[in-house]
């Protein structure tokens, strides 16, 4: 009933308990480092990769303002609505 396994299973016995081990203790410590390190970046639960990118930005060629570089190549202020004069 109780045969005693081949060393060919229980080298793969072996290798899938170790697997599993350091799987827990990956992530585990994957986990342990996300709290700690960057709370802010978990309370989305999404993707972390929006996030971080953030909005591109340029400088106005006319009056110096930072803005959206989808806006144009002009900030849009009472200064430079024109395209700069
Ligand atoms: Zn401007």
């Amino acid at each position: 009933m109780f045969g005693l396994p081949s060393p060919s299973k229980l080298v793969v016995l072996v290798a899938v308990v170790l697997a599993v081990w350091y799987g827990f203790k990956w992530i585990n410590q994957l986990d342990k480092s996300r709290k700690d390190g960057a709370p802010r970046r978990t309370r989305k639960g999404g993707s972390a990769g929006d996030d971080v990118k953030g909005i591109e930005t340029q400088t106005c060629p006319t009056c110096g303002t930072y803005f959206p570089a989808s806006v144009g190549s002009y900030c849009g202020g009472s200064r430079c609505k024109d395209g700069g004069a």
